[in-house]
């Protein structure tokens, strides 16, 4: 039987899809402490905490306003509100005013929270908000990178970003090496001035889209690196897994390329001794420093990522 990366992701997933779940879990007493140890805080001013605390330290930001499978457009807009007044918090930093090389300040969105799930022009109005949220982060001296959400979205996601760079072609996307699509994706998208984030993928998909054993995925994350970095783009390897970062640094080197030239990312409040070991030694590191109230899905995908996560938080339920 091949090993599953984790054996409890997928019935964690697909659990964390139940209302009852989700209320059991938003309202159990101890939940909010472990949560904050994945996500900065509820507020924005929370965010920039955070951020200046990881920018003091030698690494990179990549800001995520939680926030996905908006049904109502209501909720898409406040979502690019709230997008455009943390932009014009970034923007008064010394940091955004870094043009012509890597900017150290990234925003991180999910098309999703910006509306491309609504029943009725669910594309083109997702596509607009991004163009504001693209004009306004420009303005501010600061990169956006598109989130990667689950495949069925995949098709929409990439044309709307290839869309959106003709007119912003400092615009990161995401591909999720889990995928069996992405290798080809990672060769069409690897051109001059790309910027590809590369992860393992953190949704359920089935058998006929993704890979399903750990040995698959890390084995096409390490063929997709390869393309990446062989590439002309600027590649942001985001992996916790030290094959994937030592690997990184080997291929980049076997590539012709400097420390410069791409970038690790790690999640906020993971391996956080580590991404600061890496910065030390010269690497450009970027943290991905996710804020706001709607935590649940992006807090789940965290659990299920890893059983010793799941464990500390069942257990601290059942001690109170
Ligand atoms: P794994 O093999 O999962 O983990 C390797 C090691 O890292 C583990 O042994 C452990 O030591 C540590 N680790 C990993 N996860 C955790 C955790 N949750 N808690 C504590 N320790 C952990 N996925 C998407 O589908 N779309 C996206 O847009 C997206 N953006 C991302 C952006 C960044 C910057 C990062 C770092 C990840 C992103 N992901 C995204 C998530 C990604 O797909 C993986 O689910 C996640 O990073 C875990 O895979 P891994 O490569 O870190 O390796």
């Amino acid at each position: 039987p091949r090993a599953l990366a984790n054996p409890l992701r997928p019935a964690i997933l697909a659990a964390a899809r139940s209302p009852r779940v989700k209320s059991a879990i938003t309202r159990a007493p101890g939940t909010r402490s472990i949560v904050t140890r994945f996500i900065a805080g509820e507020t924005r001013s929370d965010a920039l905490v955070a951020a200046r605390t990881l920018l003091d330290s030698g690494r990179m930001v990549s800001i995520d306003h939680l926030g996905e499978d908006t049904t109502d457009l209501t909720q898409a807009r406040a979502a690019v509100a709230e997008y455009r007044s943390l932009l014009a918090e970034l923007a008064r930093l010394p940091e955004a005013r870094t043009a012509g090389e890597t900017r150290r300040l990234e925003v991180s969105v999910k098309l999703s929270a910006l509306g491309q799930a609504l029943p009725s022009d669910g594309r083109a109005v997702a596509l607009e908000h991004a163009h504001h949220l693209c004009a306004a982060a420009q303005e501010a001296g600061v990169w956006v990178t598109v989130d990667a959400e689950d495949h069925t979205t995949t098709d929409s996601t990439l044309s709307i970003v290839t869309e959106l760079r003709a007119d912003y072609p400092w615009l990161g996307t995401v591909l999720q090496a889990y995928l069996r699509r992405t290798e080809g994706d990672c060769r069409d998208l690897s051109g001059p001035g790309s910027r590809i984030r590369l992860c393992k993928g953190a949704y359920r998909e089935p058998e006929s889209v993704a890979y399903q054993s750990r040995a698959e995925v890390d084995a096409s994350y390490l063929r997709c690196l390869t393309v990446l970095m062989d590439g002309q783009g600027y590649p942001m390897v985001a992996s916790h897994d030290p094959v994937m970062v030592d690997a990184a640094a080997a291929s980049a080197a076997g590539a012709g390329r400097g420390a410069g030239d791409y970038e690790h990312q790690m999640l906020y409040g993971i391996r956080d001794v580590e991404q600061a070991r890496l910065a030390a030694g010269g690497a450009q590191v970027r943290v991905y420093v996710p804020y706001g109230g709607q935590w649940y899905g992006y807090f789940m995908r965290r659990l299920a990522e890893r059983p010793a996560n799941l464990t500390f938080f069942l257990r601290s339920l059942a001690t109170r």
